[in-house]
């Protein structure tokens, strides 16, 4: 456990970047900050401060508690205290905490995931931790989760999905260590996804990256790849060259899994060299550092060559046991490897799952969308058949105001003369006689006027047709504004003119005639264009004189006019029967 927990700090101290919590007036602030960044390379002086800073935990704001609560994670994993320093990730996580912060812990979690071999939960955290990587704005935090995910996947055997996240942080980053450890995954990667050869530049590029960057445990890492390369290939001298220029730096990083890893591919090199003595001492010293922690495959390879060994010295004894002991590796070497490989499948699984589900979400939505576009379709086609209803009744109004208009001009023709807007003698006729049966029936005085315009011809003759038309409708207007609203005024024809006046006897009528006549007379005619006079001659009659027989009443009047016509003309006649027949005839 001691070696796992030393290990995970390794790990942690390579890739977790220390963000400075800037608040400058703040000493707890500044305290934290100073803590978060001496964490990895100063352990010992960070043990000391994040006690002391315990000690005062009292006064903290709830952000810098959380800040607090990061650093106790990261000093359980330190002291080993996996089980609690689990749990307070979690608790981190589920808190009110900053989102970097809750990144962090998350990343916290699934090193110590990945060091227990806890690979179904590792790959949650992994895929909630990618999933949330676009609601962290820093730019440097997301390219530690993805090179978080390429190491994570890269232990997995996932290569192919560490090799793509190792090279978008291979050309997203500008810090040297992030290089050198992409470098380095995508190194791992490739060589397991046999991409690699032991001549590729980005091997010596990593190599002098993570020299600059002091990381020699990541060149060791490295170096073994390259030598492991060179056995494959048959070049035990150059895989030699390789482990043994660089052994003294990687026994230094005490590192006990490259030290493992170093020494059983040196024996394998001293191996194929035929060296059965070496080889012995190295895969001996494999097992041991491992002291039985190490990673499966070392142990399988040394194994085998302890029992290669002791068969080539033909103490078969020993071989056996050796035998059984590789055959044990081995066994679990490959449970690790499917362990490893039903815990991606399953995640992968769960995955799809909720794919489907999500995709069966996403059909219920576009369901309700298409219903509500639906809606909206009805609504829209409802306000367009209004529209058409209100567009067809503009359009009937309209016709129906057009169809008034010509029935009441078409009227108007029927029953109006239409140069003076009398009635036409055709519709005289028609209410002249109705008028003369109600007031024949209700007994009342009924008068007729007659009046015919004086040498009307002259006016034709000398000023012209269009001033004749001018004078007739002079004359009417003139006459008009002498009577009621309701007389029946009519033009019988040519410059003959007729009022049928109800209620009204002969004496009225008499002095209405009067009143027209003066009227006619005083018309000024210079609007005309001309200087000239108009007169007209009078006839008058009533029921009294002529009953209620409209030809007789209008044979009176006529006869009438004709003795104003015979007696100098502007003038007003009642009919007199007896007196009719004595007229002179002019
Ligand atoms: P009198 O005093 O005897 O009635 O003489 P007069 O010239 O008025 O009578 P006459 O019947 O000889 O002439 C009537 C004229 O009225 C003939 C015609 O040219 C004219 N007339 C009839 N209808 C119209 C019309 O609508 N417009 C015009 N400008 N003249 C009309
Ligand atoms: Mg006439
Ligand atoms: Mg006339």
């Amino acid at each position: 456990m001691v070696n796992l927990a030393i290990s995970l700090i390794i790990i942690l101290s390579v890739f977790i970047s220390s963000p400075v919590w800037a608040d400058e007036n703040s000493n707890f602030d500044e305290q934290l900050a100073h803590i978060d960044n001496i964490r990895s390379s100063q352990p010992k002086l960070f043990l000391v401060l994040i006690n002391e800073l315990n000690q005062q935990s009292n006064n903290l704001s709830s952000t810098q508690r959380y800040h607090l609560d990061y650093l106790n994670i990261y000093l359980l994993t330190y002291q080993g205290n996996l089980t609690e320093a689990i749990s307070s990730s979690k608790n981190l996580i589920n808190s009110n905490a900053d989102a970097l912060l809750k990144f962090r812990a998350k990343r916290v979690l699934i090193n110590i995931f990945a060091a227990n071999q806890n690979w179904s939960e590792g790959l949650s955290t992994l895929s909630r931790m990618l999933a949330e990587l676009t609601l962290i704005k820093d730019k440097e935090a997301q390219l530690q989760g993805f090179l978080l995910a390429a190491i994570f996947y890269n232990q997995l055997e996932q290569y192919s999905l560490a090799l793509s996240y190792a090279k978008q942080v291979e050309s997203q980053s500008d810090q040297g260590r992030d290089q050198c450890i992409a470098k380095a995954e995508i190194i791992k990667a490739s060589f397991q996804l046999k991409q690699l050869t032991p001549t590729d530049p980005i091997i010596n590029h990593a190599i002098s990256l993570c020299r600059i960057n002091k990381e020699q445990l990541i060149i060791s890492f490295i170096n073994s790849f390259v030598a492991e390369m060179h056995l494959e290939n048959h070049q035990q001298y150059k895989a030699l060259q390789i482990l043994n220029s660089s052994l003294q730096d990687t026994l230094n990083t005490k590192y006990p899994r490259i030290i493992a890893k170093y020494h059983a591919l040196l024996a394998h090199a001293h191996w194929i060299n035929k060296n059965a003595e070496l080889t012995k001492q190295l895969a001996l010293k494999a097992l041991d550092n491992e002291n039985n922690e190490g990673t499966a495959i070392v142990k399988v390879l040394s194994y085998q060559l302890l029992f290669k060994v002791a068969e080539s010295q033909k103490d078969f004894e020993l071989a056996l046991l050796y035998h059984q002991k590789y055959a044990i590796a081995d066994k679990l070497y490959y449970d690790e490897i499917q362990t490893k490989h039903l815990a991606f499948q399953l995640a992968e699984h769960k995955s799809i799952e909720q794919q489907n589900k999500i995709n069966l979400l996403n059909e219920k939505n576009s369901l309700l969308t298409t219903e509500q576009a639906l809606i909206r379709a009805n609504v829209e086609n409802t306000r367009l058949i209004l529209m058409v209803l209100a567009l067809t009744l503009a359009v009937l109004v309209f016709w129906g105001y057009r169809l008034l208009r010509a029935h009441k001009r078409i009227k108007e023709l029927a029953e109006y003369d239409a140069l003076t807007g009398a009635f036409n003698r055709g519709h005289f006729i028609d209410v002249a006689n109705n008028a003369l049966k109600y007031c024949q029936s209700a007994k009342q005085e009924l008068s007729l006027i007659m009046f015919d315009l004086d040498h009307f011809k002259n006016v034709n003759d000398t000023y012209g047709h269009a001033c004749g038309d001018w004078a007739l409708k002079a004359a009417v207007d003139a006459c008009k504004s002498m009577g009621r609203h309701n007389d029946i005024f009519t033009r019988l024809g040519g410059e003959e003119f007729c009022i049928l006046l109800t209620s009204c006897d002969s004496q009225a009528a008499l002095k209405r005639a009067e009143a027209c006549r003066k009227a006619i007379a005083a018309i000024i005619t210079t609007d005309s264009g001309f200087d000239f006079t108009i007169t007209a001659s009078f006839g008058v009659t009533d029921d009294k004189i002529s009953g209620y027989d409209l030809e007789k009443l209008l044979a009176d009047a006529d006869s009438a006019t004709y003795v104003s016509k015979h007696t100098g003309r502007n003038k007003v006649t009642l009919f007199q029967p007896e007196k009719q027949g004595k007229l002179p005839l002019v």
